[in-house]
């Protein structure tokens, strides 16, 4: 069953590794067959040395494994939160890379103050609120995908496709799995620049017009960028 988007998701895992965002059994991946209603995501806890795609758990919108041997990542009710909420996330990454993970121990949100930054995030990337006593002795996992759709009231996430989630680490999200992993990695370098830039100069800014005009001839009504 959806041999082919097992394929992609592993291979979106595995992509973690190559991009450096993921140690040990750190991170998740998952995708989405939004026809089927179904979600295919990594085993929890599972070494990326031994991972096969016929490992890869395949899981309805509520969270019950449809098919599959091994238990799905822990993060599967942040994933889920995440497609129920947002019908555009095809894909969505979890992982503790280094530099994004510092700003959301920090609990900043990284502002935009880079072309890098606007040409794939409008905003700046947001940062949670702390979770509440009873979120975290709750159904802390899906309480950190509703913190995370909380933060986003008022915003497009299609836009912005990413989030630090404070004290824990960054989800990001795509079109599909390989789009996801893809926005990760801008993210990770983002946050990477901005701490060398903020040491540098801690009062810096952008012209705010700099930022439309990156987001916009990517992803606006008249994009130019690409072929
Ligand atoms: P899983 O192996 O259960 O996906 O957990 C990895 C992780 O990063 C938890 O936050």
């Amino acid at each position: 069953m959806l041999e082919k988007l097992k394929e992609e998701v592993y291979k979106a895992n595995m992509d973690l590794v190559k991009h450096g965002l993921v140690i040990f059994t750190w991170g998740n991946v998952s995708g989405i067959d939004r026809e089927k209603g179904l979600v295919v995501i990594k085993p929890s806890g599972v070494d990326y040395d031994v991972m096969k795609p016929e490992d890869m758990v395949v899981v309805d919108l509520q969270g019950n494994v449809v098919e599959g041997q091994l238990k799905p990542s822990s993060d599967t009710p942040t994933h889920l939160a995440i497609y129920r909420a947002w019908p555009e996330v095809g894909g969505v990454v979890h992982t503790h890379s280094t530099f994004a993970t510092g700003w959301s121990q920090a609990g900043l949100d990284i502002p935009n103050i880079g072309t890098t930054h606007a040409d794939y995030f409008h905003e700046a990337i947001p940062c949670t609120a702390d979770m509440t006593e009873e979120e975290v002795k709750g159904a802390y996992e899906l309480e950190t995908g509703n913190v995370i759709i909380k933060r986003f009231e008022g915003m497009n996430p299609m836009h912005t496709p990413g989030v630090l989630v404070k004290n824990h680490g960054p989800f990001a999200w795509g079109k599909d799995p390989h789009d996801a992993v893809h926005n990760a990695v801008v993210m990770e370098q983002v946050a990477k620049m901005a701490s060398i830039a903020f040491a540098a100069n801690p009062n810096l800014t952008m012209n705010p017009l700099l930022v439309e005009k990156h987001f916009n001839r990517k992803h606006g009504p008249n994009a130019y960028y690409g072929q």
